[in-house]
Order: structure tokens, then sequence, then C-alpha cells
């Protein structure tokens, strides 16, 4: 399985799998590499990438596969920590000769007073409700096996309590720009812990007059973070927009 090879999480292998995907497509197996950091490297710093893909082209999994693996990674990461946070305090606690203390219980997220903005970790966002919901939909099969990790989608037209709900404990949101916008003016959602910027279908993001609000968005998220733009076409106010949202100018991935 050519998924192996790419050295994404077991839980994604797993996941492809289940989806009947055996190869990665062209540009799943020029883009994942340069979008996930190699261990074995000296420069532990994720790039800014442009790619240029078709509708059709595998383009979706693409970026969310390495964008789920770092997400993988990092939970792994906090969990372990936290772990070895409680074990310490647990250790202490019986040499004091008392009850090893409890762990946390997780809130229940639909009681208002539990209520907390949500901070996802990645973000992706799509030109279009109908593009958002495909791209939520694809990201929900590909963390099927990865039990901590949530996606949401930001849609009107959602209950509102069940949406807010689900959007707290998000890592992954996948929303249109001008919605997202709204949440995050009326402090349902902060974007300062996002380090994974996708921006599908540049050019149609463009065609809709969406350019104003992706440069308040990447204003508005982590400085250091990783930023891929996904286009069919590189014309010149494409570049102009990748200028504008990106660190450096991307690899260039064709
Ligand atoms: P997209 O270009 O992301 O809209 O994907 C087009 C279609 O290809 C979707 O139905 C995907 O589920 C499917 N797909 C994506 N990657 C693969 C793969 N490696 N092998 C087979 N099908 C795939």
């Amino acid at each position: 399985n050519g998924f192996v090879e790419l050295g994404l999480a077991p839980e994604l292998v797993q996941a492809v799998k289940d989806l009947g995907y055996t190869q990665p497509t062209a540009v799943q197996l020029r883009a994942i590499p340069l979008a996930m950091i190699d261990e074995n490297s000296d420069n532990q710093h994720f790039t800014d990438l442009m790619v240029s893909s078709q509708t059709g082209s595998g383009k979706t999994a693409a970026f969310l596969l390495p964008v789920l693996h770092t997400l993988i990674q990092q939970q792994g990461q906090a969990e372990a920590e936290e772990r070895a946070e409680y074990e310490r305090l647990a250790a202490e606690a019986v040499a004091r000769g008392e009850q090893a203390p409890k762990r946390a219980k997780r809130k229940n997220p639909l009681s208002p007073r539990n209520f907390k903005a949500a901070q996802p970790g990645a973000l992706i966002l799509c030109p279009t409700r109908e593009l958002a919901q495909q791209v939520a939909h694809d990201a929900i099969e590909l963390v099927r096996h990865c039990k901590g990790l949530r996606v949401a989608n930001i849609v009107g037209g959602m209950p509102y309590q069940l949406q807010i709900a689900k959007l707290q404990n998000a890592d992954l949101v996948v929303a249109t720009p001008g919605r997202l916008l709204d949440l995050q003016r009326s402090m349902q959602i902060k974007l300062d812990k996002v380090q994974f910027l996708v921006v599908d279908e540049a050019d149609r993001m463009l065609d809709l007059g969406f350019s104003d609000d992706l440069a308040e968005v990447n204003q508005l998220t982590a400085q250091r973070k990783q930023t891929m733009m996904f286009s069919a076409t590189f014309a010149p106010r494409i570049q102009q927009l990748a200028m504008r949202v990106m660190h450096d100018n991307g690899s260039g991935v064709q």
C-alpha cells in the first residue's frame, strides 16, 4: 500500500484502505511528503505549498491527510505528557500516604455552563457551502479510526446549539470564509491556535469576492503556521493572493 510509504499514521492508512484507495494519486504523491515534516531531516519547519490541481485529482485527501497526520502526532504527544503528569501527581500522593487523585472528567459541551470558544488547530476554507460539506464529509471518513480527533463543518441552517457544541471540541474546522468570520466576531471561535490553514479552490474564492475575507482570516490565525493553497489555475491574481496569505512563495507543486 503506497500510503504506508508516505509515512502516514496507521489510523489514516487504515481509513484510506477502508475507502478502497490502494495507491496515492499523482497530486497526493507530490504534495503529501512536501506538506509533512521529515522526521529524519534537520529542517523541522513546515513549508507553505501552492498546489495546482483539478477536482477529481484526489486533492482533498492531498491536504487532509498531512494535516490529520500532524494533528494525530501532536495529540499523541499531548496525551503522553498528560499521562506522565497524572502519574507523577499520583505517585506523590501515594508517597504522602494519600489516595491517588481522580482523573479529571470531560465536561458536557452541550451545557451552556461549560461554554468556551472553539480553538481548532486546523482550518480548511472552501468557496461554497457544498464544497465545505464535501470536504468535511471526506475528513470525517478519514478520522474514523482516530479516537480523539473531531471535525466540524460551519454551515448555516444547522440547529444553533448543536453546531456550537460540535464546534467547541473541534480540532479541524471546515468553513466558508464569511460564515467563519461571523462566528469569530461573535466570539464562538478563536483562530489564534490555527497552525494549518488550507485554502481550497483559491481561484473560485477570488471569483466569489473572498479575497479580503481570506486576508482577514490569515491575520487572525497563528503567525507561525503552514498555509496550503489549492487552485485549478495559477493566474497572476492567484499568485497575488498567495503573496498576501503565505509566508514564503510556496514550493509551487504542480
Ligand atoms: P477530489 O479530487 O478530492 O474531489 O477526489 C475525487 C475522488 O477521488 C473522490 O471521490 C475521492 O474519494 C477519490 N480519491 C481520492 N484519493 C484517491 C485514491 N488515492 N485512490 C482512489 N480514489 C481516490
